[in-house]
């Protein structure tokens, strides 16, 4: 069932929302129209009005808000990259961006739970999927009426995620039966109790001993043989987003769920992971915006030896050297940003593929030292869960595991400039 309004382009309903006058953000790198500055200036009001405030009892508790992930369906934004005509916004990796970045400042841990439906399910099943699957699943996934997830890594295949071992076999109907367990999944469950409502699920088709041989399945919570593994409680951060072990247990499903070809599906891992990595690195720019604007503040309220903190050179330095590599880390972000198409097949020493990796490997790197530089320049209450900084810290250090370790980017960027015939190719 559709929820009201789902199947209406969704960016219509952004550009409504928005009052008639000129954007204050519109005109620079991070907002190069009108429409990423309104989209900003909405994104902003809601995460200071609505996600903040709700961000320290839902992490504390380890509880996803879906009220308020729902809430991000009204306002057209679960779908922001599909195109109108499965009810997304259709719009690009500029607004992507902005949307991770804005909400990220607020509450990273409600954004990683957005960026895993709305890139690693929608985007996914919207530049890989066919049209049958497209209008069957995308409208309730812009709603927000249906939250879903992508199954990658597995408890012994991360990093080399082409050692997976999940495989699916064809059964006598021309369906498939896919077996393996499938590790650190992003809303696997909402509740704690079950699966979440639908996945994209890589696994091998070919032998499972070889590197060839993926594709993608599209299950749905209920599919026979699928369950909740357990949920992974007591992370380090990202507690507001649910991460889950799911198990396919010979879990059947039918042809028709196949996204893309059999055997193909190594290219739509590379077109999503482009970008993913991007939205990483502006989760990593939210989170460092938020925290210089924290330690500027409070280095101006606090006194000690009767003056200012931030009267102080030892501050200033923590202040100006986050302030400045933060400008940088947005700079990157929003340079690779405009040149990312979403529609192509990043190859071997693609810019865009090196850039992903490096805008995500220095924006990580630079959120995790902004938040550490925030919690020194407040002492013990940049320590205490009652400030901000301290979860931000926490959250930060996600962004150089999840999307791809440091040292995957590292192997990665190296890799793409030296070439293939030792031919350095610097964009
Ligand atoms: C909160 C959270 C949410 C996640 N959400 C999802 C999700 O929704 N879907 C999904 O599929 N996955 C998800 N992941 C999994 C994530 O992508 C993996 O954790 C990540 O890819 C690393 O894999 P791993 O944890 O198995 O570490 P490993 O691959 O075991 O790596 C361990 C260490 O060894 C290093 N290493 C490995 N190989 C090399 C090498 N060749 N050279 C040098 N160093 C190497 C790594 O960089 C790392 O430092 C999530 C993870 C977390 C923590």
């Amino acid at each position: 069932m559709l929820r009201a309004g789902a199947a209406i382009g969704s960016r219509l309903r952004i550009v409504k929302a928005m009052p008639a006058c000129r954007s204050l953000y519109a005109g620079s790198a991070f907002e190069p129209t009108e429409t990423h500055g309104k989209l900003r200036e909405m994104m902003r009001k809601l995460a200071e009005q609505e996600v903040d405030p709700q961000a320290k009892d839902f992490n504390r508790d380890e509880r996803f808000n879906i009220p308020l992930f729902r809430k991000l369906g009204d306002l057209g934004v679960l779908g922001i990259t599909v195109p109108e005509e499965y009810g997304g916004a259709g719009m690009d990796a500029t607004s992507a961006c902005i949307v991770h970045e804005e909400l990220a400042a607020a509450d990273p841990a409600f954004c990683l739970s957005y960026l895993a439906h709305s890139l690693l399910f929608v985007n996914n099943l919207a530049r890989n999927g066919s049209h049958e699957q497209k209008r069957e699943y995308l409208p309730r996934a812009c709603s927000g009426e249906l939250i879903g997830g992508m199954c990658m890594s597995e408890p012994d295949a991360g990093t080399d995620v082409l050692a997976m071992r999940t495989k699916a076999v064809r059964c006598s109907d021309g369906g498939f039966s896919i077996t393996g367990n499938k590790m650190w999944i992003t809303n696997g469950t909402l509740d704690g109790n079950t699966t979440g409502d639908a996945f994209l699920v890589y696994a091998k088709t070919g032998d499972p001993a070889s590197r060839d041989g993926l594709s993608l399945f599209l299950v749905e919570k209920g599919s026979q043989g699928f369950r909740l593994g357990q949920q992974i409680k007591d992370k380090c951060g990202m507690r507001a987003s649910m991460t889950a072990e799911l198990v396919f247990d010979s879990c059947l499903v039918p042809a028709s769920s196949v996204v893309g070809e059999i055997g193909g599906a190594t290219k739509c891992m590379m077109r999503n992971l482009e970008v993913e990595r991007l939205c990483l690195a502006a989760m990593s720019c939210g989170i460092a915006r938020r925290c210089v604007e924290v330690m500027a503040q409070y280095s101006t309220e606090r006194s000690s030896f009767g003056k200012p903190l931030k009267s102080f050179g030892q501050i200033q330095r923590l202040v100006g050297e986050s302030f400045a590599q933060m400008r940088a880390g947005r700079a990157y972000l929003y340079e690779t940003a405009a040149k990312t198409d979403l529609d192509s097949i990043p190859s071997a020493g693609a810019v865009g593929r090196l850039d992903t990796d490096g805008a995500k490997l220095y924006c990580g790197d630079m959120a995790k030292r902004c938040a550490d530089s925030a919690m020194q320049v407040m002492g013990g209450n940049g320590y205490v869960g009652e400030y901000q900084v301290e979860r931000l810290w926490r959250d930060a250090k996600l962004l150089e595991i999840g999307g791809g370790t440091n040292e995957a980017h590292h192997k990665n960027i190296t890799r793409d400039l030296t070439g293939t015939g030792g031919r350095l190719i610097i964009p």
